[in-house]
């Protein structure tokens, strides 16, 4: 399943992190005023998502820009691959979820995220991101932020609907807005969350090129699956090495008695 964030249909109207904070029985935080109308400015652990606001002075106008912010659902996705507690994991829906019976709030999600999602609250020790909504949407239901989005900005549907309906809105929103690309992210297998973005995705604080971080897949790919088969391989080599020096050293010493014994026969 997909989710299609199309920017140039949102409004910035909120409504879906309301609806996130009403359907997960997340509480309400105090925010802080400032220059711009963006009301959250960064993730908690209660907060899963937000509109971050772009306000932009060009061709002697503002132009306002807004992306809705929550875990992208990467197909290839850094934050399973770096805990080492198998605590995060895909959905049968694609959405990735954190199993809190398993988490221990170590933080190597956070640190490792391709797009710095999930939170640790200190509380409880435990990390929290959006989930995909999956107590809905096993239910047949959307997700409960594209329930509530009126002007559908925000789509939910079977993958292969979605990337149709993204790649014929793009077409159209690039009549209008000549530098709007469509971010999809096929370096990570895809994204659950696929935008169309009015800018460059940088614009916006989107990697333009997302990855998992190399230390993460050569930890999860080749040290973790191959460790033990390399820790036996050194100790086998060493135990080789050991046997030859040993070998060598008797031979350089019964070399050694020989070239004794020629001298003191010599
Ligand atoms: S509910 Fe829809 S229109 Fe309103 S802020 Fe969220 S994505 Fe934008
Ligand atoms: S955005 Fe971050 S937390 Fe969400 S699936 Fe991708 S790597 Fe994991
Ligand atoms: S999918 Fe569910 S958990 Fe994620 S942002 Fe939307 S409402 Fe919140």
């Amino acid at each position: 399943m997909s989710v299609l964030f199309d920017a140039s249909k949102c409004t910035a109207c909120q409504a879906c992190s309301i609806a996130c904070k009403q359907w997960n029985a997340l509480p309400a935080e105090k925010t802080t005023l400032t220059s711009s109308y963006q009301t959250h400015q960064d993730f908690t652990p209660r907060t899963w998502t937000y509109i971050a606001f772009k306000e932009a002075w060009e061709n002697n106008k503002v132009e306002w820009l807004f992306r809705k912010e929550q875990c992208m659902h990467c197909g290839e996705a850094a934050c399973e691959k770096a805990c080492n507690h198998q605590a995060i994991a895909h959905t049968e829906q694609g959405f990735v979820v954190i199993d809190h019976t398993k988490c221990i709030g170590c933080g190597y999600c956070v640190t490792n995220c391709t797009f710095h999602i999930p939170r640790v609250d200190p509380k409880t020790n435990k990390a929290y991101k959006c989930t995909g909504c999956p107590d809905r949407v096993l239910n047949g239901l959307k997700p409960a932020c594209v329930q509530t989005c009126q002007p559908e900005a925000l789509v939910y549907g079977r993958r292969e609907e979605i990337m149709a309906l993204t790649q014929k809105r793009f077409e159209q929103v690039k009549k209008t807005h000549s530098q709007a690309v469509l971010y999809a992210a096929p370096q990570l297998n895809g994204v659950n969350f696929t935008y169309i973005l009015l800018r460059k995705p940088e614009y916006y604080g989107l990697p333009a090129d997302p990855a998992v971080p190399f230390s993460v897949d050569a930890w999860k790919d080749v040290i973790r699956p191959f460790g033990g088969f390399a820790i036996a391989g050194a100790l086998l080599a060493t135990a080789v090495g050991f046997i030859k020096t040993r070998g060598q050293n008797n031979a350089h010493d019964a070399g050694s008695s020989n070239d004794k014994g020629v001298s003191k026969h010599g």
